[in-house]
C-alpha cells in the first residue's frame, strides 16, 4: 500500500509536462495561397520566437529527398489538391513533436480544411496546449494570381507557374480552407488583417492583431 502522502509527493515532483497546462504561443497563419504567409511567417518567428512550421515547404523538403511521404505528396501538389489528410496530419504532428519545449508555433498552410483543424485542436489538447489564435491575411483572387505568377519565374515551382493549377489552388481554398476561418470565429479565435501593401505595412498589422489579442 502506498501512502496517500506519498503518493501526493511522486505526482508531484514526476508529473510529467504533458499534464501541465502550458503558455504557448500558437499561431494559425492563414490566407489563400500567395497572400503572403511565407514571408510573413518568416517574420513573425523571429519577433516571437516560435517555430515556423509550413506544410508545403515541408512537403517539398520530402519530395526533394525522394521520400515514401515525398512520393505520397508529389501527385497532389501537382495538381494544386490537397495532399489527404491522413499523410498530412501525422507529418504535422510528427515535426510539433520535434518541438515540445518551444514558445510556440506558427502553423503554415495547415490546417487547410475543418477535418485537419479538428485534427490539431485535439492533439494540441493532448499536449497542454491550444490554438492562441488565427490571423488571415486578406487578399483578393487577381492579385493573388498576379503575385504566384511573379513568383513563379524564380520559385521553381511548377504549380506556381500555370494558371490553370494557381486557379485550382484558389478553388480549393475557398472550397476546402475558407470553411477554417469559420471554425476559428467560433471559437472567437479569428481575425482578419488587409493583405495588401508592402511586407513592413502588412508584418505591423498583424503585430497588431496579435499583441492587441494573443500575447498577454
Ligand atoms: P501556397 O500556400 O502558395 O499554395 P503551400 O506551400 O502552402 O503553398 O502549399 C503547396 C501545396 O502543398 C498545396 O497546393 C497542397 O498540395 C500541399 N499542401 C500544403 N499544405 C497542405 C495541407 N495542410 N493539407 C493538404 N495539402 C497541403
Amino acid at each position: 500500500m502506498i501512502s496517500p502522502l506519498f503518493r501526493w509527493i511522486l505526482n508531484t515532483f514526476t508529473r510529467s509536462d504533458e499534464n501541465q497546462d502550458k503558455i504557448m504561443l500558437n499561431l494559425v497563419l492563414f490566407g489563400p495561397p500567395g497572400s503572403g504567409k511565407g514571408t510573413q511567417a518568416k517574420k513573425l518567428t523571429e519577433k516571437y520566437n516560435l517555430i515556423h512550421i509550413s506544410t508545403g515547404d515541408l512537403f517539398r523538403y520530402e519530395m526533394s529527398n525522394n521520400t515514401p511521404l515525398g512520393e505520397k505528396a508529389k501527385a497532389y501538389m501537382a495538381k494544386g489538391e490537397l495532399v489527404p489528410d491522413e499523410v498530412t496530419i501525422g507529418m504535422l504532428e510528427n515535426k510539433v513533436n520535434k518541438h515540445l519545449d518551444a514558445k510556440g508555433f506558427i502553423f503554415d498552410g495547415f490546417p487547410r480544411n475543418t477535418v485537419q483543424a479538428e485534427a490539431l485542436d485535439k492533439f494540441l489538447t493532448s499536449k497542454g496546449t491550444q490554438v492562441s489564435g488565427l490571423v488571415c491575411l486578406d487578399v483578393d483572387d487577381e492579385e493573388i494570381i498576379k503575385r504566384i505568377l511573379e513568383r513563379g519565374k524564380t520559385s521553381g515551382r511548377a504549380d506556381d507557374n500555370d494558371e490553370s493549377i494557381i486557379r485550382n489552388r484558389i478553388d480549393v481554398y475557398n472550397q476546402e480552407t475558407a470553411p477554417v476561418f469559420e471554425f476559428y470565429k467560433e471559437q472567437e479565435k479569428a481575425q482578419l488583417v488587409h493583405g495588401i501593401g508592402s511586407i513592413d505595412e502588412i508584418f505591423n498589422r498583424l503585430c497588431d492583431a496579435i499583441n492587441s489579442n494573443l500575447v498577454a
